[in-house]
């Protein structure tokens, strides 16, 4: 059985929400144009309140646009219901039937459609066994942890073989482990289905790990899209700069290591401790978290994070220590917009 026949591309042109009106006035999305290829995982990324929910209900249908075109396929769908464009929605709560089986709530949007009870079985069967399901069917939802509640919501959406999946932080509510587990659920998911995925997350490595592409928002825009590696390894804006890796980039103050109109960026890893290098500081802090060690040190120029071999000499808090960047690894920023100087 073929999942996700029908693949579909999305775009978004000049697509802007507003909320309330006069002061109470919220823009919570502004002007965001985005084109999602066909059987793209495209990561919606950003702080809170930042847009991406409303960005992701918009393409639902569940919120309408204040201006702009939302386009399916060919189509565009800005008057279309929800349930006619052919889009299947996981939030972060997973909404199951409490008193159905694990079995009857995958197959509930196929019973709703009328779907004969052999071919309903059939179809149930194979996206519990895309989910690893298979062991749970007569349960209900209240035996089953939490990771294996949300691969029911996604087996339940799957079945409907939706050509865009719309996923709104399906994992914030699993943990770490589970978490882990599960983005490598949905990465295998998404390879067999061959449907379009959206996907909405605050947390950067959701989004590393997962996506074909990231779109970085910051208040209601979108500051940057490109591949994972793409908006790490140039970030186009000081704000992408400090969102994305961890520990962020330290922002160095304007002037220092550059000129009066430009702010210097270094990532935690290119910081090398080099005595008689030009940044100079103090020892505050170590940690020590096996695989690495990240040396935080006071400077004239703000504090410093570096990560370190944990095999090298590290420095004692207290110690006075100097450190220096190759020339490649410096990210420069326009001092006043933020956006990356090329
Ligand atoms: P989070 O990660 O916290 O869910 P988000 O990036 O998804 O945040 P949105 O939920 O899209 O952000 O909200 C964007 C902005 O729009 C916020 O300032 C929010 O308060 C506002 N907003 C969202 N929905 C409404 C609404 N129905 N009425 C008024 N303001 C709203």
């Amino acid at each position: 059985m073929a999942y996700g026949a029908h693949v579909a591309r999305v775009r978004l042109e000049h697509v802007s929400k507003q909320f309330g009106e006069g002061d109470e006035q919220v823009t919570a999305v502004d002007d965001i144009s985005l084109d999602i290829e066909d059987h793209e995982f495209m990561i919606l990324l950003g702080p809170s309140g930042c847009g991406k929910s409303t960005l992701l209900r918009m393409v639902a249908g569940l919120e309408d646009p204040t201006a702009g075109d939302v386009f399916i396929g060919d189509h565009r769908v800005n008057d279309q219901l929800p349930k006619l464009r052919d889009i299947a929605m996981v939030f972060q709560s997973y909404a199951l039937y409490p008193h159905k089986t694990v079995r009857a709530n995958i197959e509930f949007p196929l019973k709703v459609r009328g779907v004969p009870k052999a071919q309903r079985a059939a179809e149930a069967l194979h996206a519990a066994d895309v989910l690893g399901l298979t062991d749970y069917m007569k349960r209900k939802p209240g035996q089953l942890s939490g990771g294996q509640r949300q691969r029911v919501a996604l087996a339940r959406a799957i079945v409907r073989k939706p050509a865009v999946f719309l996923m709104d932080e399906p994992l914030s509510n699993l943990d770490a482990k589970l978490r882990g587990d599960t983005r490598t659920e949905l990465v295998d998911l998404h390879r067999r289905l061959d449907s379009t995925f959206i996907y909405v997350t605050h947390d950067q490595v959701e989004a590393m790990t997962m996506g074909s592409r990231v779109a970085v928002m910051n208040a209601g825009r979108i500051e940057q899209v490109g591949t994972p590696q793409e908006v790490y390894d140039r970030p186009a804006s000081a704000f992408v700069a400090q969102f994305i890796g961890t520990p962020p980039m330290n922002l160095l103050p304007v002037g220092v290591l550059g000129t009066d109109d430009v702010q210097v960026g270094i990532r935690p890893e290119h910081l090398v401790l080099s005595t008689g290098g030009p940044l100079s500081g103090t020892v505050s802090m170590v940690e020590h978290l096996g695989h690495e060690v990240l040396l935080h040190a006071e400077s004239g120029a703000g504090r410093l994070v570096a990560r370190v071999d944990p095999a090298s000499v590290i420095p004692a808090v207290g110690q006075a220590v100097q450190f220096d960047a190759a020339p490649q690894h410096l990210h420069r920023f326009d001092a006043t917009s933020g956006v990356r100087v090329s």
